[in-house]
């Protein structure tokens, strides 16, 4: 298992604006104030590991012996051998800050600035993984993106990784929920063509959707 400690998260309230519908100077000052009470409270850190597809079967495969279900991770791995299961976080300082406000749009706030801080730490990890291995292009799926592979996968995959909380201090809850809650988890992999899990979710008016929802692709992935 590698670990990456201390990953930078800059945080730019300006960048922030973006992910919000409104727009008022009151408004933005206080995002601002938001962002900057935020930006001391993420120590970002990941733990990925490199692992081997090992067996392949109609509605999923193995990886180092560790059996997932999914016909989209399968259909995603055909080309691979080689992948990158991982987590992220961004500790529980927020968290515990949060629980402590009491203004609902501020919990809101902090809630999504969190959510932008754990991306950037991800996006810091696939980073790290294109530079050390040399490949051009990654992507990933999480556990419960989608309902091909749902949230129990937490369970295959944390074995997959060994001992998460040890390295990170993230744990599973009973509920396979991640604690603390900013944390991601999910396998990079190689691949020609980048893949997002959007384009086979059909929910509609998604503020988070990345890229556009194809019925053709799902039929192509077996789940349309
Ligand atoms: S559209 Fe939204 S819910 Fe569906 S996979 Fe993308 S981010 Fe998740």
């Amino acid at each position: 298992m590698h670990v990456l400690e201390e990953i930078p998260v800059m945080l730019d309230h300006t960048e922030i604006q973006g992910n919000f519908r409104t727009g008022s100077t009151e408004w933005a000052k206080r995002l601002e104030q938001l962002v900057e009470t935020v930006q001391p409270l993420v120590f970002a850190k990941a733990v990925y590991k490199i692992a081997y597809v090992d067996s392949r079967r109609a509605d999923g495969l193995d990886i180092d012996s560790v059996r997932f279900t999914s016909k989209v991770l399968r259909k995603n791995l055909d080309e691979a051998r080689r992948v990158f299961p991982y987590v992220v976080t961004i500790g529980n300082a927020l968290e515990d800050k949060m629980r402590l406000c009491t203004d609902a749009l501020d919990q809101y706030f902090l809630d999504t600035v969190g959510t932008i801080a754990v991306v950037k730490a991800r996006n810091h990890l696939e980073e790290h993984l294109r530079s050390k291995f040399h490949l051009e292009r990654l992507s990933f799926m999480g556990p419960g993106s989608l309902p091909d592979w749902p949230i129990q996968e937490q369970r295959p995959l944390f074995a997959l990784l060994g001992d998460v909380e040890g390295a990170i201090g993230v744990k599973l809850t009973q509920t396979l929920l991640m604690s603390p809650l900013k944390s991601l988890s999910g396998i990079y992999f190689p691949t020609q063509v980048p893949f997002f899990s959007c384009q086979l979710c059909p929910r509609e008016n998604c503020p988070s959707r990345k890229a556009k929802y194809s019925e053709m692709l799902a039929k192509e992935y077996g789940i349309g």
